[in-house]
């Protein structure tokens, strides 16, 4: 027997629809390019999505059509998010951090037909459009007045040209939910780029996820800082999140130093922001530097990669913050787990807790995990016992956009490539990436284990664990450190420092010092570029 409820397919139109109509006036504030800050609310981004909308029929772009964005946080790509998408066509997002290769070679697999950037992007665009012969409309994201003369891109017009003279009125169509609402290419840091196609519905009930109390717990009073780029994997899902609650937006554009950071926040009295650790630690430095506080930032979700410790401690036991440690991947949605406690948890030592808000949290509903040991065997969450981690659920990628790289499911579980314990309240501690693992003495050695420790000396701002090669042991860890500035620290003292908080066979054998950690286009540590920097490096027990 068949319920006799309503069924209205979850199209993402809906999502901007309500919050024009529930917050009409809902505050968006962006930092932008120009430099200066914007204010405008849901209602002026519903209706410049809907003029969005009717200038896409103009150009005759067709249902399932990829148009894309290359554009910092702002309400310009807020707009373009939900006019695009909402349409029928598909909103595929470019990381501007990419090589002009990549990018070139990602427009063109992903055969866009439209292109709308950021002014400051330019010289990139100029770098790749002669290569992209899908793209049929270059758009400047700005008035006409800023429009870049002599640009060298044919027919270039102004996105706000563009937009003037539509109607703000539209119908949306009703698609089917599982029809593709977006798309976004994976940092591809072995081989090409891999790219991940979201649909209406994955899009719509991972916004519901993040929105729940134990995720992101948003609500209409909130004032909220994505930092986390809309340029890969859609800031989190935060411009939908926050449009189904009608909190306020507040966009950093390209400024995302500490001391700009750090005002948005104060200024805009934002209660909760998200990013990467290397965001948060250039803004901990300034707010440490100039001895800040926070007046209304409660709570920041940090993930993407490792949060390391010390900054929990600092966020939570220096400026009253809670951070929500954060699990995901591109191919997530993002989000897979959060990081917070159970009531349970309260009653810990502040020791224990510190521990437990190190793992990456627990699954939210409508993710499933489970580990794989050596053998392919399901291991149990006994918090013991280490393997891959797979993930299926609603917002877990089926297939690569024109099947890339095949069948990639094992069992209809989605392959993670991280490495994890879970426990039995079903917190997840990620050791490491599968391919970042340092097997010694056919033991493993958890490269964020070691560069946690690091990192928590006082004249370390960054540091990277990898694995040499040793005849005896296989690999030992090295760990590459940059040092914050005018700081100082010797190897031997770094060494030193390792001392009790690990096993012994755990601390790494070198320390090998650099100006900087290079990162990748998501703001990741880069390890195979360490690796290759140091592809002639001998371990000390090797060279004496
Ligand atoms: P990429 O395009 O590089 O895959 P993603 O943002 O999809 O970019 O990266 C996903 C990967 O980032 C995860 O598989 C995991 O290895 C790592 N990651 C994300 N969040 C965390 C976290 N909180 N702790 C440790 N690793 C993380």
């Amino acid at each position: 027997m068949l319920g006799l409820m309503q069924q209205h397919e979850l199209n993402i139109s809906r999502i901007i629809e309500f919050a024009a109509q529930c917050h009409g006036d809902g505050e968006i504030v962006s930092r932008r390019v120009e430099g200066d800050i914007h204010r405008t609310t849901y209602r002026e981004v519903a209706a410049r999505a809907r003029k969005i909308a009717n200038a896409l029929d103009a150009m005759q772009v067709e249902q399932g059509q990829r148009v894309a964005t290359l554009a910092w946080n702002g309400y310009r790509h807020m707009e373009l998010y939900f006019g695009i998408s909402s349409s029928g066509r598909v909103l595929h997002t470019l990381n501007p951090r990419l090589h002009p290769e990549q990018l070139a070679w990602i427009i063109n697999h992903a055969e866009d037909t439209v292109l709308c950037f950021d002014t400051s992007f330019l010289p990139l665009i100029q770098a790749v459009h002669s290569r992209c012969p899908t793209v049929k409309h270059w758009i400047a994201m700005c008035d006409g007045a800023a429009l870049p003369k002599e640009s060298g891109i044919p027919g270039l017009i102004a996105y706000e040209d563009w937009i003037a003279g539509q109607p703000d009125t539209y119908d949306w169509p009703v698609v089917d939910e599982n029809s593709a609402a977006s798309l976004c290419y994976t940092s591809g840091t072995t081989g090409n780029p891999k790219g991940v196609l979201y649909s209406h519905r994955s899009t719509m009930l991972h916004s519901y996820a993040v929105v729940m109390p134990d995720a992101m717990c948003l609500s209409a009073r909130d004032s909220v800082l994505p930092v986390v780029p809309m340029f890969h994997v859609n800031a989190w899902g935060l411009p939908y999140a926050a449009a189904m609650t009608g909190c306020k937006l507040v966009f950093p554009g390209p400024a995302m130093d500490g001391k700009s950071v750090y005002e948005l926040i104060e200024n805009e009295k934002v209660t909760l922001a998200a990013g990467v650790p290397t965001v948060w630690q250039m803004m901990l430095a300034h707010v440490q530097a100039n001895g800040l506080r926070f007046s209304t930032m409660n709570r920041t979700v940090i993930g993407g990669s490792a949060c390391p410790p010390a900054m929990i401690q600092a966020f939570q036991n220096d400026y009253k913050v809670e951070v929500l440690h954060a699990w995901g991947m591109t191919e997530l949605s993002p989000l897979g787990s959060v990081c917070t406690l159970k009531n349970k948890h309260l009653a810990e030592s502040p020791e224990a807790q510190l521990k437990r808000r190190q793992s990456q949290g627990r699954p939210i509903f409508g993710i499933e995990l489970r580990i794989k040991g050596h053998e392919g065997q399901v291991l149990p969450w006994d918090g013991q016992q280490s393997g891959e981690l797979q993930a299926r659920g609603h917002w877990v990628v089926g297939e690569y956009f024109k099947g890339e790289g095949g069948e990639i499911l094992d069992e209809g579980w989605f392959p993670t490539g991280d490495v994890a314990m879970i426990d039995g309240d079903g917190f997840m501690l990620i050791t490491d990436r599968s391919k970042d693992v340092i097997k010694s003495g056919g033991e493993w050695i958890s490269s964020i284990e070691v560069e946690n420790i690091a990192m928590a000396h006082p004249a370390v701002a960054m540091a990277a664990c990898i694995g040499m090669r040793h005849p005896k042991w296989d690999e030992r860890p090295v760990v590459v450190v940059a040092l914050k500035p005018n700081a100082t620290l010797t190897r031997d003292e770094l060494l030193a420092f390792y001392q009790g908080k690990t096993a012994k066979w755990q601390i790494p054998d070198d320390v090998l010092f650099v100006p900087a950690i290079p990162l990748g286009a998501t703001g990741k540590m880069l390890k195979t570029k360490l690796r290759d920097q140091f592809k002639d490096y001998q371990l000390p027990s090797l060279s004496a």
